[in-house]
């Protein structure tokens, strides 16, 4: 057996050039979004940020080295993100989303698609933004299901050699572009055969942007991650050609799935970095402060063994987020339900563990300006809901993985 969290040179290198991005550039940006009043001031003032982030090459970094980059895969991802997170969540989540809606090229396109659209982002200027548009107005935790008018509702249709898009989509990350004229590039999850079951009859359909027929709606105004940009908006007659289809048609779920596999264990490194900007914060404070009393907090019995709790379930997080992006890059058998755990477990430990934090920290928590953790807790929240909820879309692949006759409690830690 090999139980081994030792970095190799390149990734020590990658998490000491991270750190110092995060702690120089990233650790900014909370300041300058706090009192813009609208979800796309506050993003627009995020782009000299995230303009940086693509200068110093972390896009090209993170993104895998067979598409041209200089990724060398999920723990490289993890390692970014990580160090990210404990600074910020909003430009990362950004940069993040990149990936995923990269990710269905990376995992189907053609090698053509994959040397077009790929280009933009490997080149270390600008600020480009791609994103995967799945979720849909009036819900996607079902996007599998084939009940008449449910599922996957943007249709597409073939007219002559250009699919015709019409639908609605919410919540995507970057969608809208900086100028609301739509990303760069679009990954839209359509129904292409109504006829069929939706294993056979979604697509993902290549949108290059600005689209004509590409219209905001509106800007989610959201709790946490108050500095990137989601949007629901409307794809009316949006023609793109025939070729821009990823994976074949009627290979669209497949697509998706594997896709949001690898960033189920990405949101448990997500939830691993806001919780250790949180505890961090709270153990210097149950340090230095004596709250008037004649030792410092830590003192307390009941603080130590709350920090004590705390540390544990951030080393538990931290082990099993690390875990499943090794079993991913090692494409190993246990790596869906590895990821899906993380996810689940990262993002809800994330919420109880933040708010334990705070009752630690007492009345000054409450208070953006003494404290980060209402923040910290204000973005992670995102985290049970987004990337598929946990209640509709996450635990129901657990459960579907425990369901399967030759399913192997063992299989996630000994291949017998
Ligand atoms: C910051 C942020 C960024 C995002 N970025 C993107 C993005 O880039 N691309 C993208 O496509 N989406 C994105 N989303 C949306 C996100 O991925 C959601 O997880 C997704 O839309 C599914 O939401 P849902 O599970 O709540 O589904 P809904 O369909 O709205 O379900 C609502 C609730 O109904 C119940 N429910 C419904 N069906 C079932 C079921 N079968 N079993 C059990 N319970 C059920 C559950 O309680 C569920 O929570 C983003 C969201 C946020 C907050």
């Amino acid at each position: 057996m090999s139980i081994d969290f030792t970095l190799t040179d390149a990734q020590a290198e990658l998490k000491a050039a991270a750190r110092r991005f995060a702690r120089e550039t990233l650790s900014q940006v909370r300041e300058a979004i706090h009192y813009l009043p609208t979800p796309e001031s506050r993003f627009l003032a995020t782009r000299p940020f995230y303009e940086e982030l693509v200068r110093e090459g972390f896009l090209r970094r993170l993104i895998p080295q067979p598409f041209g980059g200089e990724g060398g895969g999920m723990v490289d991802m993890a390692i970014v993100a990580e160090e990210f997170y404990a600074e910020d969540a909003n430009v990362p989540l950004t940069a993040f989303a990149n990936l995923l809606g990269l990710m269905p090229i990376f995992l189907a396109g053609t090698p053509e698609q994959q040397k077009a659209f790929v280009a933009p982002f490997l080149e270390c200027r600008g600020a480009p933004l791609a994103a995967l548009a799945s979720s849909e107005p009036g819900g996607s935790a079902n996007y599998h299901s084939d009940a008449v008018g449910g599922g996957v509702r943007t249709r597409a249709r073939l007219d002559g050699q250009q699919w015709v898009i019409d639908g609605a989509k919410q919540w995507i990350s970057g969608a809208s572009g900086w100028d609301g004229k739509g990303a760069d590039l679009l990954c839209v999850v359509c129904r292409t055969d109504a006829g069929v079951a939706p294993q056979n009859g979604v697509s993902v359909l290549l949108v290059p942007g600005p689209a004509a027929g590409f219209r905001v709606n509106r800007y989610h105004e959201s709790p946490g991650h108050r500095g990137h940009l989601t949007s629901n908006f409307t794809l009316d007659q949006v023609r793109v050609p025939e070729g821009n289809i990823v994976g074949g048609v009627g290979q669209g779920l497949q697509v998706v799935d594997a896709s949001f596999s690898a960033t189920a264990a990405l949101v448990g490194v997500m939830s691993l970095g806001v919780l250790r900007a949180a505890f961090d914060f709270t153990l210097h404070f149950a340090r230095t402060q004596r709250r008037g009393g004649p030792v410092p907090v830590i003192e307390h019995q009941a603080v130590g063994y709350a920090l004590a709790d705390a540390k544990a379930s951030i080393e538990a997080v931290r082990s099993l987020s690390y875990r499943a992006c090794f079993a991913l890059d090692q494409q190993a058998p246990e790596a869906l339900e590895l990821a899906l755990h993380a996810k689940v477990f990262g993002s809800e430990t994330a919420v109880r563990v933040i708010t334990e934090l705070m009752r630690v920290v007492g009345i000054d928590s409450y208070d953006h300006a003494t404290s980060p953790l209402a923040s910290l807790l204000q973005d992670a929240l995102a985290f049970p809901l987004f990337d598929g909820g946990n209640m509709g879309v996450r635990r129901r692949q657990l459960h579907e993985l425990m369901k399967q006759d030759d399913y192997d409690s063992l299989s996630t830690v000994f291949h017998l």
